[in-house]
């Protein structure tokens, strides 16, 4: 039985009827770009994140860029983050010309390790970056705290973790400023690319309603050097269709994470992942831990079950950001969890026989890789 990491089109099938009407629909409208669908998407997100304002952007990536944008940071500033993440992350420090600042990882997480962000702050330290990693929500009262006494903006890279709650609050709406990312493959995924940016003030807001339109609030007035980050009409309508199932497709996640944990409690090479009293997590990706991790990812590829590394290169190795000179052995664990995980397949359409026939492989698997291992 083939097994891939993820099945979009089994989700699609679930909603074709609405989705296919719902673009027909924007194609005879004539409107194609911020039209009625991202307006009303923006509303129906703020009802369900329970925030403010919300944003429609191209991408997550675009989320984050215009998060500093819209605070002000760029050249000689420095961003606190995380080194275990996608890259956007550290990349849009880069593209206002910020320092990225790591810090490394909790290892029971993967998230910042709240505890050490303090060291890490100068003079120069503008804003924490926390990401939400496989949808786990990050310590955020540690951090807002850490925030309020250094009084540093906390920009939170949401983009797994739509959903996700922290003590009962939606991730994304914590911080000052929340980015999410409706890549097809995310929990929520459009048809193409697509972002959102969210936050509770007025100011942050109407400074990136502008620059995601070429810096001006008014057509062909330009106070700033914006993008073009607009979303289409075609992706904001099947996001309006999707949104509505989120929380089931999450809590559907959820069940699959506690079965795997189940199928997997018999088994100590394999470690589970652990979640954090007071929080929601909607599993993103469903990540363990194994020894002779790289050998087993190729047995299980080479049985037909999708399994992927998330993320092989720790961010301070990457040549990207080869200018700073990061060492390794800087964020020693980073460094090791990188060669520790494995995402499972995972995705609300799963079915238990399918979940079963991913442990039996993943354990088989795992002894064989390890056999000649004294456990
Ligand atoms: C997907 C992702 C992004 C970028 O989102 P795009 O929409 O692909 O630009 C940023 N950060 C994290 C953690 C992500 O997973």
């Amino acid at each position: 039985m083939k097994i891939p990491i993820i099945n979009s089109k089994r989700q699609y099938e679930t909603i074709a009827q609405k989705a296919e009407a719902a673009v027909l629909d924007v194609m005879r409208s004539g409107s194609y770009i911020l039209g009625v669908n991202n307006k009303e998407f923006e509303k129906e997100i703020c009802k369900f994140l329970d925030v403010k304002h919300a944003v429609t952007l191209n991408s997550g990536t675009d989320a984050l860029h215009l998060a500093l944008r819209a605070l002000d940071i760029g050249e000689g500033d420095e961003v606190i983050s995380t080194a275990f993440t996608f890259v956007a992350t550290s990349e849009s420090i880069g593209i206002v010309g910020a320092k990225p600042v790591f810090v490394d990882i909790d290892p029971d997480t993967f998230n910042i390790d709240a505890a050490k962000i303090e060291a890490a702050i100068t003079p120069k330290t503008k804003a924490i970056i926390p990401v939400h990693l496989y949808g786990q929500p990050c310590d955020m009262d540690t951090i807002i705290d850490i925030a309020k006494r250094h009084n540093l903006f906390v920009i939170e890279d949401a983009c797994q973790a739509i959903g996700a709650e922290y003590k009962g609050k939606k991730v994304g709406t914590i911080g000052d400023i929340g980015c999410f990312s409706f890549y097809p493959t995310k929990n929520l995924g459009t048809m193409g690319d697509g972002g959102l940016l969210t936050t509770n003030s007025q100011y942050i807001k109407d400074r990136v309603v502008a620059l995601r339109n070429h810096g001006g609030a008014i057509r062909y007035h330009h106070d700033e050097i914006g993008v073009n980050s607009r979303l289409d009409e075609i992706q904001a309508a099947i996001l309006r269709v999707k949104l509505p199932y989120i929380d089931s497709w999450n809590k559907a996640r959820r069940e699959h994470a506690a079965y795997y944990n189940e199928l997997f409690s018999k088994c100590d090479l394999i470690e589970t992942p652990k979640e954090l009293d007071n929080t929601y997590c909607v599993y993103h990706q469903y990540t363990v831990k194994i020894p002779n991790r790289d050998e087993v990812h190729q047995m299980l590829s080479d049985k037909g079950i999708g399994a992927m590394i998330y993320y092989p290169i720790p961010l301070h190795l990457q040549k990207v950001h080869a200018k700073y000179n990061f060492k390794e052995g800087m964020l020693p664990i980073t460094e090791k969890n990188t060669k520790l995980v494995l995402s499972l397949p995972m995705f609300a359409e799963i079915t238990k026989e399918e979940q079963k026939e991913v442990a039996r492989t993943l354990i088989e698997c795992v002894k064989e890789a390890n056999s000649t291992v004294a456990v």
